[in-house]
C-alpha cells in the first residue's frame, strides 16, 4: 500500500508515565484529542474530537461532540507515533470518542489488520445496527462493551445516549449463535466501578444475572478520577470484593492492568479540545 500524504496533525506534547505515554494531538483545524502508548508497543487512538454519549465519569465528552475523525486523522495517529516511537504491534480505538459514532473507523480497522497492526476497539454499545455490523462483519481483534451498570437506571446514569441493557443483551444473544468460535473469544464486556454508583452487592448481581449466560469475559476496571468529574474509584479492598463476587457468580473476570491504572491510561481519562469556530 502506498504511504499515506503528511498526516493532517502533530504531536504536541507527550506526557511519560512507568508503563504509558500519553500524546496530545493537533488536528489540522485546531481542535486537540489525545493518544496513549501503551508498553511501548500498543497505540490507544482516539474516534472522535468529543463524544456525544456523554457518560459523566468521562472526560472525553465533557465538551460534547464537535465531529469524528477523519480515516486520515485516525491514521496519522498511527504514522506520527511510529515515526517517534518505532513500530507498533496493535492498535485499539479506546480513546476519546465513540468508534460507533466515527464513520470512518471500519476502513481503519480494516487498514490496521492489513498493515499486521490488529485493532480492538472499546464501545458503548450504540446504534444497535452498527453494534451489529461490528460483531459479525468488522475485521476487528477485540470489541469490548462498555456496560457499566447490572440495573436500568444506573445504566442510563451512567451511559446516557448508549443502548439499554436489554437493548444490548438482546443484541448479543442474536448476533453470538452466528459468530465463529475464534470470533466469539475477542468480545469482552467492561464494567468500570464507580463509588456510590455501581458498587453495591445489589449492581453486580444483576450485572451477573443478565450477563453471565452470555459466557463472555469481563474487564473489572478501576476508576481513575478526572477533573471535569465528580466521580470517585472504590477502594482496594472493595475492588477486590467485587472481583470475587463476580468470579463466583460464574463471570470470567479480569482486573485492570498496571498499564490501565495509571493516571494517564485509565477510562475515560483522555481530553478533547474543540476548534476555535
Ligand atoms: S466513556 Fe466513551 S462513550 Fe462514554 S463519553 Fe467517554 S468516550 Fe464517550
Amino acid at each position: 500500500m502506498p504511504p499515506l500524504p503528511v498526516p493532517p496533525l502533530t504531536l504536541e506534547s507527550e506526557e511519560v508515565s512507568r508503563f504509558n505515554r500519553r500524546f496530545g494531538v493537533r488536528l489540522a483545524d485546531g481542535a486537540r484529542v489525545e493518544a496513549v502508548l501503551y508498553r511501548g508497543d500498543t497505540l490507544c487512538v482516539s474516534s472522535q474530537v468529543g463524544c456525544a454519549v456523554g457518560c459523566p465519569f468521562c472526560a472525553s465528552g465533557a465538551q460534547g461532540l464537535q465531529r469524528p475523525l477523519r480515516f486520515e486523522e485516525l491514521v496519522g495517529q498511527v504514522e506520527a507515533v511510529e515515526a517517534r516511537h518505532g513500530p507498533l504491534r496493535r492498535l485499539t480505538l479506546s480513546g476519546v470518542g465513540e468508534p460507533l459514532h466515527a464513520p470512518d473507523a471500519p476502513r481503519f480497522v480494516a487498514w490496521a489488520k492489513e498493515r499486521g497492526t490488529p485493532a480492538s476497539l472499546t464501545t458503548s454499545g450504540g446504534p444497535l445496527r452498527r453494534l451489529e455490523r461490528w460483531l459479525r462483519d468488522v475485521p476487528h481483534n477485540g470489541l469490548t462493551l462498555s456496560v457499566h451498570a447490572g440495573r436500568e437506571p444506573t445504566r442510563a446514569r451512567l451511559v446516557p445516549r448508549g443502548p439499554s441493557l436489554a437493548e444490548l443483551v438482546a443484541t448479543l444473544r442474536a448476533a453470538l449463535p452466528e459468530l465463529s468460535r475464534r470470533r466469539k473469544k475477542k468480545l469482552a464486556l467492561a464494567y468500570l466501578v464507580l463509588a456510590g454508583e455501581n458498587d453495591v452487592d445489589a449492581e453486580v448481581d444483576a450485572f451477573a444475572a443478565r450477563f453471565a449466560p452470555l459466557g463472555l469475559a469481563v474487564h473489572l476496571y478501576a476508576y481513575n478520577p478526572v477533573p471535569t468529574s465528580d466521580a470517585q474509584p472504590i477502594s482496594r479492598a472493595r475492588y477486590e470484593a467485587l472481583y470475587a463476587r463476580l468470579s463466583d457468580a460464574g463471570l470470567r473476570v479480569r482486573m485492570s492492568s498496571q498499564a490501565r491504572v495509571e493516571a494517564n491510561g485509565g477510562c475515560g481519562t483522555l481530553v478533547a479540545l474543540r476548534a476555535a469556530r
